[in-house]
């Protein structure tokens, strides 16, 4: 079966998942049956699904027609024969207990087609005995949607023992086909890869609170503001529920043995339920203010004995042959929003540092959750990073973190490679950002840049804000500024034309970062704006300065200090946007452009830009650098090809020459 062949999918309960998946799965054309075992909880989901599309239409993200067209496609169904009899999949989203889903299975394999794949959105239960009560045992995976499925990006597929490969290809192809980017889980290994790495890393984080090595401040700071994932760790397990935690570690500790054994501390909170925010109160009082995680309380000892843990589950995963490193990064980024993956983390640590760490704190206090893997053994003896070393990176001068760049033609592309993080701005970036103009300058094809953000919700949504914690000090904060202004200045004073392609949220830094193409085109749904001001701060990335040479100081300061969102209408009109298109022609549209620009004559191009940057200094000197580089003009190839074409009528040829 192809995914073109997919027209009808089964949901299997209406609860928290699987009307979030309904609701992805209409939103991409299919038409869906949502099944749950009475009417009210059906007609519940249901609800839940017409609520969530109109909230996206609201916000523009969707038209008011693809909403109700969305809704149109999803059936509810309490009768399973009639939700299954002719569908193509089914994607089962009921209770994590084995039985209600073993039960289910039975039940479904009585009333479904012979051709239907059988997907389970389970978290944590073995794919592989859920199989074995059916009997398609091939034709049956795993699914795992993020939750809220509409907004995570991650679907990790996942092979059970007796799994064709031909059914995990279908089940990607149907992922990507609902906007997902699926990553491929190649054994049935409890946890997956997310809660694989993410889980142990919370138990650790506890059993540090519980011998009394560390405080939850000091966790939570270090985890938070010093490793830099998105939340400390306490916060994060009220946040995902310290049962749900204790549940996975309960059965990691049944199949994968005592290195999972759960903390007394989880056991204490589950016993007290105190579960986390769903109950008021977990590590954190959330009827007195909820998680504060102070700035500075970092600990550099606590960062290793975390980053170790993690590294050593990364090492299992991929020793295990569960994953390679790159998937293992790339999960962990879309599911747990990571900054980075967890083994590019491990290699920025050392693999030999964090062997070490382990096999100290292993013989110190004999706990199996310190005996390092044999992965993590070997590849520390063979000083063997997980990404290979900096200079094994195959010669690709264009490996970065946080872009994508290739050069395609004429064109260099940069892409703000984010989408998790709606392509914020970090000082890694930055780095990365001036690194890669240079090298794309430099770079013999190319003769313009452009400029996207990744995914569809944003070129840049500004500056990376978690990044930057650690800058609270006011020198660091000056540097940054200037780190930021220079590294945009290299576009705006590239020898080759920039274009910005505009799609979705363009706000503070990311704003400044587009001011600095030298055409800017955007999508209808795009917003627009510098809201520092709202924060109290200023747009500290060169937009009290370089705005106004694009929209005048009147509507700069309009955009300011309003601190407002603009519509990409408004931002067309007041010069900063050259044109607006519609939202499917953005990518097509910002190409074509870059491609005319990389097109036009290059000597002349890069001295109209240098001339026009100079007579931001004084119109005198504009006017000199233009008439020095008329004059220069005069000797070029370029020229005598201009003018040959455009007295033959043809288009020019330019070699920049
Ligand atoms: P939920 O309790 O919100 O929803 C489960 C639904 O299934 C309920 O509406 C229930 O009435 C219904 N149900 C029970 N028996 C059924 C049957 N025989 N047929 C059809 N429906 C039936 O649970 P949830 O959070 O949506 O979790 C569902 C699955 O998704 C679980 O396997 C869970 O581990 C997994 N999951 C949950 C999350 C999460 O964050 N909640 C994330 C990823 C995966």
């Amino acid at each position: 079966m192809d995914v073109d062949d997919i027209e009808t999918i089964a949901v299997l309960g209406a609860g928290n998942m699987g009307h979030g998946i309904a609701e992805v799965a209409a939103l991409a054309g299919f038409d869906v049956h949502l099944r749950d075992i009475n009417e009210e909880f059906v007609q519940n989901g249901y609800d839940q699904i017409e609520w969530s599309l109109g909230k996206l239409a609201e916000n523009d993200q969707i038209g008011d027609d693809e909403a109700d067209a969305a809704l149109d496609r999803v059936t509810p169904i309490v009768d399973l024969e009639e939700a299954v009899a002719d569908v193509d999949f089914v994607v089962e989203a009921v209770p994590e207990k084995m039985d209600i889903k073993q039960n289910v299975y039975r039940e479904l394999e009585q009333h479904a087609p012979d051709r239907a794949v059988f997907a389970t959105n389970t978290s944590s239960l073995s794919i592989t005995d859920l199989s074995e009560v059916t009997e398609r045992p091939k034709r049956f995976c795993g699914m795992h949607f993020f939750n809220p499925p509409v907004r995570m990006q991650l679907v990790e597929v996942i092979a059970g023992d007796h799994t064709d490969d031909d059914v995990l290809d279908l089940t990607e192809d149907l992922a990507e086909a609902m906007g997902k980017t699926p990553v491929r889980v190649r054994k049935d290994s409890p946890g997956f890869i997310v809660n694989r790495v993410l889980v142990p890393l919370l138990n650790e984080a506890a059993w540090l609170v519980h011998d009394d090595v560390a405080t939850v401040a000091e966790v939570d700071s270090t985890t938070k503001y010093d490793i830099g994932l998105p939340m400390g760790a306490f916060e994060l397990a009220d946040q995902v529920g310290v049962d749900v935690a204790y549940d996975v570690l309960d059965y990691m500790q049944d199949v994968l043995g005592d290195a999972y054994e759960p903390c007394p501390l989880l056991v204490e909170k589950v016993d007290a339920e105190e579960l986390g925010k769903k109950t008021g109160e977990g590590f954190y009082d959330y009827d007195d203010g909820g998680a504060e995680v102070p700035t500075d309380e970092i600990r550099d000892d606590v960062a290793d004995r975390l980053t170790a843990v993690m590294a050593n589950e990364v090492a299992k995963l991929v020793g295990n042959d569960v994953a390679d490193p790159d998937e293992i990064d790339e999960a962990v980024m879309l599911g747990a929003g990571y900054p980075q993956g967890p083994a590019k983390m491990a290699d920025d640590a050392g693999i030999q540092y964090l062997y070490e760490t382990l096999d100290d704190l292993h013989e110190e206090t004999g706990a199996p959750r310190y005996e390092p893997s044999a992965e993590l053994e070997r590849r520390a003896s063979a000083d063997e990073p997980f990404h290979g070393s900096d200079d094994d990176d195959g010669g690709d001068a264009f490996a970065y973190e946080n872009l994508a760049v290739e050069v395609d033609g004429h064109v260099g592309h940069v892409e703000l490679d984010r989408p998790h993080r709606m392509n914020t701005i970090s000082a890694d970036l930055l780095d990365e950002l001036a690194d890669a103009v240079d090298a794309l300058e430099a770079h013999e094809d190319v003769r313009a840049i452009l400029l996207t953000g990744a995914g569809e919700q944003a070129f840049s949504a500004g500056a990376d804000v978690t990044s930057m914690a650690g800058s609270a000090d006011p020198l660091d904060a000056v540097e940054l500024s200037r780190k930021g202004q220079q590294t945009f200045g290299k576009l705006e004073a590239a020898d080759v034309p920039v274009v910005a392609g505009i799609d979705g949220y363009c706000l503070g830094g990311g704003m400044e970062l587009a001011t600095c193409a030298d055409l800017r085109v955007a999508s209808e749904r795009s917003e627009l704006g510098q809201p520092e001001h709202n924060l109290g701060l200023l747009p500290g990335w060169g937009g009290t300065q370089r705005l106004k040479h694009i929209v005048g100081e009147g509507r700069a300061k309009e955009i300011i200090f309003t601190a407002d969102r603009y519509d990409a209408a408004d931002l067309e009109e007041y010069g900063f946007l050259n044109e607006v298109v519609d939202s499917d022609d953005l990518q097509d549209r910002a190409w074509e452009l870059a491609r005319d620009l990389a097109a036009g004559p290059p000597i002349a191009q890069t001295y109209t830009k240098r001339a026009m940057l100079a007579g931001r200094e004084s119109t005198d000197a504009g006017l000199e650098a233009e008439a020095q580089a008329f004059g220069q003009l005069m000797n070029t190839q370029d020229l005598m090809e201009g003018i040959a074409a455009f007295t033959s009528d043809r288009d020019p040829d330019f070699q920049g020459e």
